[in-house]
């Protein structure tokens, strides 16, 4: 069976993967039609992902469809299209106990801690499948960077009207954006590079892009008359712009880091206390949100194929993903076809 897998870093290449097992009690054996690279992939190819197992198969943002399930299994049926959560939780730490799957201390992410989608088929539990009777393959391998998005404006528990600033206009930014607009908040994005601004108030013509040349807090104090924003989002995964962000936060407002980076973020304590800010880590996304997300699209509320800007076939994955991980490919969101 056809399949790509990254070695080591630096070194994907095609590979013959074997045939997955018939799917055992509460799983289901899918078919892979389409995998959304993400920025998770582009580190991993590069060696910049932390606690990551070579060799590995990538691909954690698939649309797929349903070719047999196991005993046990009700939620979906042979021949249905779905979105994967690819969350592979334990069920049985303090996180998930509480209900938050999300953060379980055993996670395994399908395609970063155990191999992924970019193969013909593979085994999944069942439970992790979400159906959409009427989207595409396209949009269903869009939802879990979605619900990235949408879990981080739920932790913010952000509301209409409210002010929000996304820093960082990457898909994870742009998904919160998403998600802040369909709350009704006023929002806001940073980022210091021109063409992301572009493609954000193309996709966005209600948000507000501050202007990089610009002093942000200048800015962000002038529209807001002095209030600043209620939840600042930052999808950077940079240090410097954590530990800055506080900055942006008004008077009881809420700060949330999407972005992960490895090291120590340091800020200034008499402002977080001064302000009493809200400090806030969202992490992967829960099970609720994929199939509100699919509703969403559903009915049209959220159209999110205008990201899709890059497109391949399986075999074209070795040479397209190292091009398309560079700033300079423009890339929004790349997509790999099977069919
Ligand atoms: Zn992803
Ligand atoms: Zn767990």
């Amino acid at each position: 069976m056809n399949a790509i897998i990254l070695s080591e870093p630096g070194k994907l290449a095609p590979h013959d993967a074997p045939e997955p097992a018939t799917p055992g009690v509460g799983e289901a054996l899918i078919r892979v039609h389409r995998i959304g690279f993400c920025g998770t992939d582009y580190h991993a190819f590069h060696g910049r992902q932390p606690f990551f197992d070579y060799p590995r198969i990538l691909g954690h943002e698939l649309g797929v469809e349903v070719l047999a399930v196991g005993e046990g299994v009700s939620n979906i049926a042979v021949g249905d299209k779905c979105s994967i959560e690819p969350y592979l939780n334990c069920g049985s730490c303090h996180a998930c106990r509480k209900g938050r799957a999300n953060c379980c201390s055993n996670m395994k992410v399908l395609g970063v801690h155990v191999d992924g989608g970019m193969r013909e088929r593979l085994v999944v539990p069942a439970a992790k499948l979400h159906v959409s009777k009427t989207l595409s393959y396209d949009a269903l391998a869009l939802v879990e960077t979605l619900a990235i998005g949408a879990h981080a404006i739920d932790r913010a528990a952000v509301e209409k009207d409210e002010t929000v600033v996304v820093i960082g206009a990457g898909p994870i930014g742009l998904a919160a954006v998403q998600f802040a607009l369909l709350r009704g908040a006023r929002v806001m994005v940073i980022d210091r590079a021109a063409p992301r601004l572009e493609a954000c108030s193309r996709l966005y013509p209600a948000v507000i892009t501050l202007d990089p040349e610009k002093s942000f807090i200048e800015q962000l104090t002038s529209i807001t008359c002095g209030d600043l924003a209620d939840t600042v989002i930052d999808a950077t995964g940079n240090l410097a712009s954590m530990g800055g962000s506080l900055e942006y936060v008004g008077h009881t407002g809420r700060l949330v880091y999407v972005g992960l980076a490895q090291g120590e973020v340091t800020f200034n304590d008499p402002l977080f206390h001064r302000r009493e800010i809200t400090l806030l880590a969202s992490r992967n996304a829960l099970s609720k949100d994929f199939p509100e997300i699919i509703s969403a699209m559903e009915q049209g509320k959220i159209d999110p194929l205008a990201w899709i800007t890059h497109r391949c076939t399986l075999a074209e994955i070795p040479e397209k993903l190292p091009l398309w991980s560079e700033p300079k490919a423009g890339v929004i969101k790349a997509v790999a076809s099977l069919s």
